[in-house]
């Protein structure tokens, strides 16, 4: 069973995506604002497996509600905007929503995308229940190491606090070490894009990742740039 919570104000579309969602066989409680969304969230947890949240929210604003919970659980959010200022921050990801889509969207295309983001969660539980399996399993290039079964990621020993994409992109490039990668399968893999082709947001991470694990963050020696393709893990 798919348990998706729904944060829309606007009553219309708030019953228009309850009855489409339903359709898909999604179990939906929906809420009018961000209050009452935070609220929500806590209770259903772990049992949650998808956030669809609006940005304008009465009492708590949906980028409050995403700030809040992105440091409580790490189930996939997708933001919905309206306007070009609030689609600039969800882009920039400082406040860590896994996608957002426009208003006014394409009910076809907006399922399509919740649908790619419940696989995507999936077949990273899968992932990491397979890391569990494969017992202590432990990366190590040099003085960095990572730790599947912890998920957790060293520098000279000490560990690093690293945001759940920054871990998901770096290990996805540690395991597939020498190979360039494109940003568009970064995207796809890591956040589970397949519809939009914003790059921007793995240029972030990237940035984000090398100020944690590069010697010289300006000339990166272990995240190289592979010049018109993506990027490469050296080690
Ligand atoms: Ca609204």
């Amino acid at each position: 069973m798919t348990t998706i919570l729904l944060v829309e104000d606007e009553p219309g579309l708030q019953e228009a995506l309850i009855y489409n969602l339903q359709r898909q066989q999604y179990t939906v409680e929906a809420v009018g604002d961000g209050q009452a969304a935070v609220e929500a969230a806590r209770r259903l947890h772990p049992n949650l497996d998808l956030i669809i949240l609006d940005v304008m929210l009465p009492r708590l604003d949906g980028f409050e509600v995403c700030r809040i919970l992105r440091q409580e659980m790490s189930i996939p959010i997708v933001m919905l905007t309206a306007r070009d200022d609030e689609i600039d921050r969800v882009v920039g990801l400082e406040i860590g929503a896994d996608d957002y889509v426009t208003k006014p969207f394409s009910m076809r295309e907006f399922l399509a995308r919740i649908k790619a983001h419940l696989r995507r969660e999936r077949r990273l539980q899968a992932d990491s229940a397979a890391a569990d399996a494969a017992a202590n399993e432990v990366l190590r290039f040099n003085n960095l190491t990572i730790d599947l079964t912890r998920r957790e990621v060293a520098l000279n020993n000490i560990p690093l606090a690293l945001k759940p994409k920054e871990y998901e992109l770096l290990l996805f490039l540690a395991q597939r070490r020498g190979q360039a990668l494109s940003r568009e399968r970064l995207l796809e893999y890591v956040w589970g894009w397949e519809f939009s082709g914003n790059t921007r947001t793995v240029d972030v991470h990237v940035r984000w990742l090398r100020e944690k694990i590069e010697p010289d963050p300006s000339q990166p020696v272990r995240i190289v740039t592979v010049r018109g393709s993506g990027y490469r893990f050296e080690g």
